[in-house]
């Protein structure tokens, strides 16, 4: 899914007129960190929490609508901080029911989320870096390189946003019912404020989602998949789209420093430490790559390595972007690879490609997004020239 969110450079960016004041973005705090800014502040815990609700159950961002939150208390937050999610430049749904925000970061950078409902839930799709580092042969966010690290209140804040649009009522009659960080991005390489976001995911003051639908999704990094084991509870995914380490290697360069031998060896500490739950073990399916019969057999002996029931593996057909070299397994072969595995015992889903009609499936974003940099580019220069523009998308 992962490239569901590709972020990119746009050509301007609104300012943000908070951005440049040093008051401080109550999105950057879990419950404990907005505890001690309120006790900095002078204020009772509890305050924290009455303010925790406003923003992630109410979605409120103005502080002069806390209505049970004292006048004076409000004069000070006003006056040193402020509730910042990003500022959506664009948006867009698809005919599938599948949104997608494209979100002004500074710098004139941009992300992306996407929202996918299906029948029993609806799940976002996260980013956690601007760019990535990683250089996945087979994902286009690799093509862009890594920029930054998101801060905790980028990350939650693409929650935030897709929330409020879509009326999300936390608590009530909830859209979004998972959240998986699969978008652009290692979110391991971006531990603490990913953690930090993940937590107000999970917090009841927070978007109050169980830990089972909030899923951390990997490329391997095995050190801190043992530090999340400990930090947080949360389900991980795993990108592993290869079952042989050759293979990995060239399709994943990470696997060269935590080959699969070692990434199992955090799977299985994984599950030990969390007995009733299950690992899901992305993979992407290339035509001619990692498709074939004996790939198949490679992936049931290393699910088999597993308790029983502790993994289920995603078969994701690979979506094409401009210049790569992959394309996708047909769908022959797709049913093929699934039934080995299925009569094998192995727990596989297929994931289907949603959003087709507005680039919005893995790894299809980067030619829109570069469209929409042109966009920007000519709405800038309108602006520039003093006509008005209504609406750019
Ligand atoms: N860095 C993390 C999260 C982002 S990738 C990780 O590697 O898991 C999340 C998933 O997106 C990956 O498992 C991969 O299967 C998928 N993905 C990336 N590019 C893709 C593409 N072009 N087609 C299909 N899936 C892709």
């Amino acid at each position: 899914m992962a490239a569901h969110s590709k972020m990119n450079q746009v050509a301007s960016t609104p300012i943000d007129p908070t951005a440049a004041s040093d008051k401080v973005n109550l999105l950057d705090f879990d419950r404990q960190g907005l505890r001690d800014f309120f006790a900095q502040l002078g204020e009772k815990p509890y305050r924290a929490e009455q303010v925790m609700k406003w923003i992630y159950h109410h979605l409120e961002d103005d502080f002069g609508r806390m209505t049970d939150v004292g006048k004076a208390l409000r004069a000070k937050l006003e006056a040193s901080c402020y509730v910042g999610p990003p500022k959506t430049l664009f948006d867009k749904a698809a005919a599938d029911g599948t949104h997608k925000w494209l979100l002004g970061m500074d710098g004139g950078n941009a992300i992306e989320a996407v929202y996918i409902p299906e029948p029993t839930r609806g799940t976002l799709c996260v980013s956690s870096q601007v760019g990535c580092g990683l250089n996945c042969q087979f994902c286009s966010t690799a093509t862009q390189g890594f920029n930054r690290n998101l801060a905790a209140s980028e990350v939650i804040g693409q929650m935030w946003v897709a929330a409020k649009h879509l009326g999300n009522v936390t608590h009530q009659n909830r859209r979004i019912t998972n959240v998986v960080m699969m978008g652009m991005g290692e979110p391991l390489l971006n531990f603490d404020n990913v953690v930090t976001a993940m937590s107000l995911m999970r917090d009841d003051l927070g978007f109050g989602l169980a830990s089972k639908r909030v899923t951390l999704s990997t490329a391997g990094l095995v050190p801190m998949i043992d530090k999340l084991s400990q930090t947080i509870d949360v389900s991980l995914a795993v990108s592993l789209h290869a079952a042989n380490d050759e293979l990995r290697t060239e399709l994943v360069p990470l696997n060269k420093r935590y080959p699969i031998a070692e990434l199992m060896g955090a799977c299985h500490r994984w599950i030990e430490r969390r007995p009733r739950t299950s690992i899901t073990f992305e993979y992407t399916l290339m035509k001619g790559v990692n498709d074939q019969p004996e790939h198949a057999k490679q992936l049931i002996k290393l699910m088999r390595k597993l308790p029983t029931g502790s993994a289920k593996v995603n078969l994701i057909p690979f979506n094409p972007f401009p210049g790569t070299r992959f394309e996708r397994s047909d769908a022959e072969t797709i049913r093929a690879f699934q039934t080995l595995l299925l009569n094998a015992n192995v727990l596989t889903m297929l994931r289907r490609t949603r959003g087709d009609d507005i680039d919005a499936a893995c790894g299809q974003l980067k030619g829109q997004v570069l469209d929409r940099t042109r966009r920007q580019a000519e709405f800038r220069k309108r602006l520039d020239q003093g006509q008005g523009v209504a609406h750019a998308s």
